[in-house]
């Protein structure tokens, strides 16, 4: 499938999951627009290798205003936005009674708020240009909830229902609006919550074994390359009656 011609904009892929799907989008032929945090250049050396344009903008995503900046820039420097992956998003571990207020309210605006701005702000150039992808990265805790993830969890419900009725706004145009519910994938993200466990002995593959052995029946990380060629199929033409689904990529963690 070729994407030649196309603009995708990837939150959050300076690392992780956002770069695996930059690189797969990259790969079918399209243009990106990385956003993250830290040191974007290695980023943008591996997905400019594929020969599309390249951009990075440093938005934080946490600002509605910053959002918008770079929504312009998409529109001034690549002449629109034709896919948008919502991919950056933070965790924080707590149970609710300790539960930082102020983590409560960034992991709301990154996880959460940030989707409805980016999706608002993208879809009159998608409606527009009678063609668009929107792919929320939510997760499996946007299906069920775990211990200590309150705000995590509250977010990504909220990027699944947010989903559907995107996907209901646009149902009779060329626009999709779908998302990814992934398990446990092997990132910064989620090696921070492997540290934690690690803390009481230092062990890294028991800690990482455990992890697994709790919710992921396969006992195998998902992969952000896997992530990437599943966004890949929500682009394409087969997937054009694919709208609001909440596709789960989870080493059997749901069918339990
Ligand atoms: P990661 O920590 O590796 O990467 C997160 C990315 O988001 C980084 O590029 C970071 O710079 C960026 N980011 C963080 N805060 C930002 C902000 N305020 N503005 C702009 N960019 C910001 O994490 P990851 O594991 O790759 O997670 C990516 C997405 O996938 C998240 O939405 C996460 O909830 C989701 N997810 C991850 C897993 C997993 O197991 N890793 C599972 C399910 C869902």
């Amino acid at each position: 499938m070729s994407l030649q011609g196309k603009t995708a904009l990837v939150t959050g892929s300076t690392s992780g999951i956002g770069l695996g799907i930059a690189l797969s989008l990259a790969k079918a032929g399209a243009n990106l627009i990385l956003n993250g945090f830290g040191d974007a250049s290695a980023a943008l050396v591996e997905v400019a290798k594929y020969g599309g344009k390249v951009g990075h903008h440093p938005a934080d995503v946490a600002d509605p205003a910053q959002i918008a900046d770079m929504i312009s820039y998409g529109r001034r420097e690549f002449g629109g936005i034709d896919i948008l992956v919502n991919n950056a998003g933070i965790q924080h571990v707590a149970p609710i009674e300790e539960f930082p207020v102020e983590r409560w309210d960034s992991i709301i605006a990154i996880n959460l708020s940030a989707v409805f701005h980016a999706s608002r702000l993208v879809l009159p150039g998608m409606r527009a240009r009678g063609w668009g992808r929107i792919i929320n990265i939510a997760s499996v805790h946007g299906l069920v909830g775990s211990v200590n993830k309150a705000a995590y969890v509250a977010a990504k419900h909220g990027v699944i229902g947010l989903t559907k009725v995107v996907a209901l706004e646009t149902a009779s145009t060329n626009i999709t609006c779908n998302a990814l519910c992934p398990g446990w994938v092997l990132t910064p993200l989620v090696q921070q919550q492997i540290d934690q466990r690690a803390l009481s002995d230092g062990d890294q593959d028991r800690a990482r074994r455990e992890l697994l052995a709790e919710k992921q029946p396969s006992l195998e990380f998902v992969s952000p390359d896997q992530l990437g060629e599943l966004s890949l199929f929500l682009c394409s033409e087969a997937a054009s009656q694919v709208r609001g689904a909440a596709w789960n990529v989870d080493g059997g963690w749901l069918a339990q």
